[in-house]
């Protein structure tokens, strides 16, 4: 096996990423949440609209969801109740790479965001020109990207994958002897390559949430809760999946907290995931990894800034407006559409296959 982290000599020069400032959700008095809520419920119905938020968006959202007939999920599972609804609107709460995938899947529907500009550093760091140039400098390679990419990267791809299905597709590639390219983020590339032994190179994209969590203080907290369970984002660094007893997507570590005897469980991914993990395990303890200590910077909240910007204002306001609906060119959307539909098929028989077991 021959295996490589390409450099940052070996790429096309990679924009800064402008991270917002993190947003305060807008305090409401109760009076004003119920009155915005069933506004919200109202238009819903009466536009035939769902929500479909992400386990990262504020609870009063996930709350919402779960209570309108919409889903709370990851994002493997936000594509795919989009293509099972009858509903004409998709309304969805996360950022922008989930608006465009449920827009790829379903041309017909309306999408709509509360923020077109809740973007994320892994599809900012990845801009599709340089990635097409890098892509044709191997053409060998099977081009993988993950599911946090712009339509127009996904469209240069042959497989677009979320962290839920990440590690049997890349399996099924490296047993059929390919050698691929995966972006944007480094952190679950090498993840991916430990775990299955696939050739991969990969782009140096990172994820500024998960890239915050600290070994040192992760190690010295697990000693301070001997009995905790350690739950682990491949998004995070290398040295930090070390400390892990679990690593897996969100649904992955919402199902560990549910399914392990452990009473306490020391978390590390964005902290919007506790509302459904104490959902699932009200009895359970559930602690934040730490995101300070040596190395730590001001952005280390455990809180993505782009999540962050859904909240009940502008989720009624784009209803009322009819605003922020996604767009895509056809021709991309004809392109993209195709790896996203491989990874649902995939997805969709290896469900059947282990029902079948
Ligand atoms: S948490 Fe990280 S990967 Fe997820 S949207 Fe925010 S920046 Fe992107």
């Amino acid at each position: 096996m021959s295996s490589s982290i390409i450099g940052p000599e070996d790429f096309p020069k990679i924009k800064s990423i402008a991270i917002p400032p993190h947003p305060e959700n807008p305090l409401l008095s109760s009076a004003q949440k119920e009155k915005l809520t069933q506004d919200i419920e109202g238009m819903l119905v009466n536009q035939n609209a769902v929500l479909v938020a992400h386990y990262y968006t504020h609870a009063d959202l996930q709350e919402l969801a779960e209570r309108t007939g919409g889903c709370v999920a990851d994002s493997l599972e936000m594509a795919r109740f989009g293509t099972r609804q009858k509903a004409d609107t998709l309304v969805v709460a996360g950022v922008r790479f989930m608006g465009e995938t449920a827009k790829i899947l379903n041309p017909e529907k309306r999408v709509l965001m509360p923020d077109l500009s809740a973007t994320c550093s892994l599809d900012e760091a990845c801009p599709a020109e340089g990635f097409i140039e890098f892509c044709d400098q191997h053409p060998d390679h099977t081009v993988v990207v993950y599911a946090n990419t712009s339509a127009r990267v996904k469209a240069r791809a042959d497989w677009v994958v979320t962290s839920g299905i990440a590690v049997p597709i890349i399996e099924h590639l490296a047993a059929r002897g390919e050698k691929i390219i995966w972006a944007p983020d480094k952190h679950l590339g090498n993840y991916l390559r430990q775990s299955t032994g696939a050739e991969m190179v990969l782009w140096p994209g990172s994820c500024i949430v998960h890239e915050e969590f600290k070994s040192v203080a992760l190690a010295r907290m697990a000693k301070l809760h001997p009995d905790a369970a350690i739950l682990v984002h491949p998004e995070s660094p290398e040295s930090v999946i070390a400390e892990a007893d679990v690593v897996g997507s969100t649904t992955a570590l919402i199902n560990a907290v549910r399914s392990l005897p452990n009473k306490r469980f020391i978390v590390a991914t964005d902290k919007g995931i506790f509302y459904k993990m104490q959902q699932a395990a009200p009895d359970k303890i559930l602690i934040e990894a730490p995101t300070v200590g040596e190395g730590a910077t001001c952005q280390a909240c455990a809180e993505c800034p782009w999540m962050g910007m859904n909240n009940l204002q502008n989720l009624a306001e784009v209803l009322k407006t009819g605003n922020n609906e996604i767009f895509i060119d056809p021709a991309i959307r004809e392109k993209a559409v195709i790896p996203i539909k491989r990874m649902l098929d995939f997805a969709e028989k290896l469900k059947n296959a282990r029902n079948k077991d």
